[in-house]
């Protein structure tokens, strides 16, 4: 039922930027309309966000919980039959391999209330340590790189107002133009005013057409490209030393480790002609502002942490970071991609972005959970490896997916759903059977963002209440009630806050102290102030928009700089695979796709996925425009249209990776993972093209 009243103002389901939205009328004719009040996209959306309410009447909505029967077919059941089964697998599987035997994979979609609640509900309900989420496979090299360096990581240390105001932006491995096309405003508002923006990235994409200066590098070069830019940047005396020697330690190394990358190597390995490096070196030091943006392109890579703290390097270099309109900053994906990596889904972490290996970090958090602090376990495996060991003697029997569906997001996605098939139990709560619920035991109708209240933190660390617009569909319960349900099917309801309110109060006094601190953020302040940003210590605190401006939260006060050694993809292409292939997005469709390609409006605009090729390379395999191809690498093979492009490299193939089955992308991606994030290498691996004849 609609809430009464001229509608309700919200936040889009989908990415980072969480576009403020208006929606008014009932479930099958709900009108859409931008927030011109909200700061961040001031009444623009995307043709995701124009179309989200679309799915909440959709007729392959999950309504009931389903089981399956002795013939192995999923059919309807209750709720109290559905928690019960659950909790007698998961009871069984702990009895006879030990509590990490049972485990979480959730999602950096989920609001911060739930990501708080599933880490709660692992350690506390579960005992495991057998949980992580995917967004260990969106941010995680970002978020180490931005600790390491910083002492904190906040994607962006700065609201996205200040995009406008900065001389020249090195923007690396981002397609703003299709994944959150209302940022791109703040880019053409900056080259409005005369700045300069040097996109780089292996394809000519919307958004690099949108550049001064596009440097089109060779997929997994992006280091050997930050540290060729340092070095020209000392070489041409563009260094601010007076800020190196004030706010910074570890530069001598990081310019000693940068000394052996000259142009002419840098072009060799890049791909980037000399003369395009000394401009943007120059076209960088000579700005009064600078501002280095990264994105999946150099993070999702098995250095992905040490590609990025060569970008850090360079914003630190040149004394901006902490200054206005300049600095460093990752650009978050997924909608709740910042707020989901503080508040303790991920296997390594506590609320408030705590350590989970940190004494005084588990006894102030047993202390709010009122548990011995000897009872939370320790740190458990990441994302890939969690999902590798599915079904092993040492690793999870019994799983709950809550807000992920690993079988088409994870890389190496044939043998993960082969995993998956192994689990003694499965358990997938979501919005439709997506193909990881398919192969569930257990599925949980799950209601959707306009139907229950809770916050998320958007790119800039703004932390905004999405409200509540309808009820959800009879049969369907919040994530909240269905981690009570089974807490209590378990005997330890107690254990979990009765509704979203209840729990933010309780992710308050636990964050309370952390590097992320929600303690003086309440519903009420959101409204307030359009959003508060973290950290927010006290109730008179107003929040931090900028950080940095005076030190950093490390040792003394001090960034640190990095020496980082290039070391390139883990797979290189040879005679076998001679191609590079990259992953990504495209406008119309949003991570796995399970939303929207259920979406008519947006399944028109982009029905299938394509491959993209240049003209030469695609005349040397015998392919035209249109004709389906096989892409085959060491993991699996998958199959795409061809779309013949002049805009990319053509030693390289572009595939998004919103599709499942045949067509899923993440069939053939390589899962070397980074040492410190164990990120895989999502954006690079070896591939070869096949004509399908027939
Ligand atoms: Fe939604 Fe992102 Fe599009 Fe905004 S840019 S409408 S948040 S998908």
């Amino acid at each position: 039922m609609m809430i009464e009243g001229a509608g309700t103002t919200t936040h889009c389901p989908y990415c980072a930027l969480q576009c403020g939205m208006r929606l008014a009328g009932t479930p099958g004719r709900v009108s859409v309309e931008g927030d011109g009040a909200f700061p961040v996209n001031q009444g623009a959306l995307c043709i995701k966000g124009w179309t989200s309410a679309e799915l909440l009447d959709h007729p392959d909505r999950l309504r009931q919980p389903l089981a399956r029967d002795v013939t192995g077919e999923l059919l309807p059941v209750g709720w109290d039959e559905a928690f019960g089964r659950i909790a007698a697998a998961f009871r069984q599987a702990q009895e006879r391999h030990g509590n990490d035997a049972v485990g979480l994979f959730t999602g950096g979609s989920l609001t911060n209330e739930k990501a708080y609640l599933a880490g709660k509900f692992a350690r506390v309900v579960l005992r495991t340590s057998s949980i992580d989420y995917n967004g260990r496979f969106c941010m995680s090299s970002a978020a180490a790189a931005n600790i390491r360096a910083f002492g904190l990581d906040r994607g962006l240390p700065f609201p996205v107002a200040d995009i406008a105001g900065a001389d020249v932006i090195l923007l690396v491995g981002s397609n703003s133009a299709e994944t959150m096309p209302p940022l791109m405003r703040y880019f053409e508002l900056q080259r409005e005013r005369g700045g300069t923006l040097i996109v780089v990235d292996p394809r000519r994409s919307l958004t690099a057409q949108a550049a001064t200066l596009h440097l089109r590098l060779v997929p997994g070069s992006d280091a050997t490209l930050a540290n060729g830019l340092l070095h020209l940047l000392i070489r041409e005396g563009f260094i601010d030393t007076d800020y190196i020697t004030d706010r910074t330690e570890g530069f001598a190394r990081a310019k000693a480790a940068a000394a052996s990358y000259w142009p002419e190597h840098v072009e060799r390995v890049t791909g980037v002609p000399e003369a395009q490096l000394i401009q943007a070196a120059r076209m960088l030091g000579a700005a009064r502002s600078a501002m280095v943006l990264t994105a999946r392109g150099p993070e999702q890579q098995a250095r992905g942490v040490d590609t990025v703290l060569a970008y850090i390097n360079i914003a630190l270099a040149l004394g901006q970071v902490g200054k206005p309109s300049g600095g460093y900053g990752s650009i978050t994906g997924q909608g709740n991609g910042q707020g989901g990596r503080e508040h303790g889904q991920k296997a390594d972490q506590l609320p408030g972005y705590r350590r989970i290996d940190d004494p005084a970090a588990r006894a102030h958090v047993a202390g709010v959970w009122g548990v011995p602090e000897a009872s939370i376990p320790g740190p458990g495996r990441s994302a890939y490896e969690l999902l590798d060991t599915l079904g092993r003697d040492d690793g999870v029997r019994a799983l709950l997916v809550m807000g992920s569906n690993p079988v088409v997001s994870a890389p190496n996605a044939v043998h993960i759903t082969a995993r998956l098939r192994s689990l003694d139990f499965l358990a997938v709560a979501d919005f439709f059977l997506s193909e990881t619920a398919q192969l569930a035991d257990v599925v949980l109708p799950a209601a959707q963002w306009a139907e229950e209240s809770g916050t998320t933190t958007n790119l800039e660390g703004r932390v905004i209440l999405r409200r509540r617009a309808f009820d959800p569909p009879p049969g369907v319960r919040t994530d909240i009630e269905i981690l009570r349900g089974i807490a209590t099917a378990l005997g330890a309801g107690s254990h979990i806050p009765p509704d979203e309110r209840a729990v933010f109060e309780e992710l308050r006094r636990a964050s309370a102290g952390g590097p992320a601190d929600y303690a003086g953020i309440s519903y009420e302040k959101i409204e307030r102030q359009q959003g508060v940003f973290w950290p927010c210590p006290d109730d008179a605190h107003p929040g931090t928009p900028r950080l940095f401006g005076e030190s950093f939260p490390r040792p003394g006060g001090r960034a640190k700089f990095h020496a980082v050694r290039a070391v390139g993809a883990a797979e290189e292409p040879d005679v076998e695979f001679p191609l590079y292939l990259t992953t990504g997005r495209v406008l119309a469709q949003y991570l796995s796709g399970t939303q929207t390609r259920r979406v008519a409006r947006l399944d028109e605009l982009a029905p299938r996925p394509q491959a993209e090729m240049h003209p030469a390379t695609a005349r040397r395999y015998g392919l035209a425009d249109g004709a389906p191809v096989r892409l085959v690498t060491r993991r699996g093979d998958a199959t795409f249209a061809l779309k013949v492009e002049t805009s990319i490299r053509e030693d390289t193939v572009f595939a998004p990776f919103h599709w499942g089955g045949a067509q899923s992308v993440n069939r053939l991606t390589n899962p070397a993972l980074d040492p410190i994030s164990r990120m895989p290498e999502f954006k690079v691996c070896a591939v070869r093209a096949e004509v399908i004849h027939g």
